[in-house]
């Protein structure tokens, strides 16, 4: 296994150690391209031309939001720590009075089982505001 920290990621010489200790080379040269035909992921290129060839990759990619809708609503926007994320409360209730957020845009984690559960909550407070 071989760790890239694309020349962005600082360890601590901690880190670095535990990391080796696993047997996980540690490359800093920064990748400059993923190599492969059509869709396929054969082999990284790095700033100083090495091609580095692999099985598979795993990322850390930064997200966006899909659309300006929720800032065009005036919904506040945090910075996540993958990227921005629309800013609700526990009840996924967003700065805008009577607009729900739910799902990866309003939350930095994203995952299939909690954007259900956040659309679950913000449908029933919806649904409650309606009510009362
Ligand atoms: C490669 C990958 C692998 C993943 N693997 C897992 C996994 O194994 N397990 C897991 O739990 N989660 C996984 N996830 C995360 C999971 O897919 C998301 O957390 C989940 O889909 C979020 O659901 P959502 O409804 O919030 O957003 P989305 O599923 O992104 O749905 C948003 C929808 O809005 C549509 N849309 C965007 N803009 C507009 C517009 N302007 N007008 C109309 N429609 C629009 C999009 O087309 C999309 O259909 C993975 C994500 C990725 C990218």
């Amino acid at each position: 296994m071989t760790f890239f920290t694309n020349g962005a990621l600082m360890l601590t010489p901690e880190e670095r150690a535990r990391l080796v200790a696993r047997g996980i080379t540690i490359i800093d040269t920064p990748v400059v391209e993923v190599v492969g035909a059509g869709r396929s992921v054969e082999a990284l290129r790095l700033s100083d031309n090495a091609i580095f060839p692999l099985d598979g990759l795993f990322i850390s990619p930064t997200t966006r939001l899909a659309t300006p809708f929720a800032e065009q609503l005036g919904c506040a926007i945090e910075a996540g720590p993958l990227g921005p994320v629309i800013s609700t409360d526990s009840f996924k209730a967003t700065t805008v009075p009577g607009l729900y957020a739910a799902g990866d845009a309003a939350r930095a984690m994203h995952n299939i089982s909690l954007a259900v559960a956040d659309g679950v909550i913000a449908g029933a407070m919806m649904h409650r505001s309606l009510v009362f």
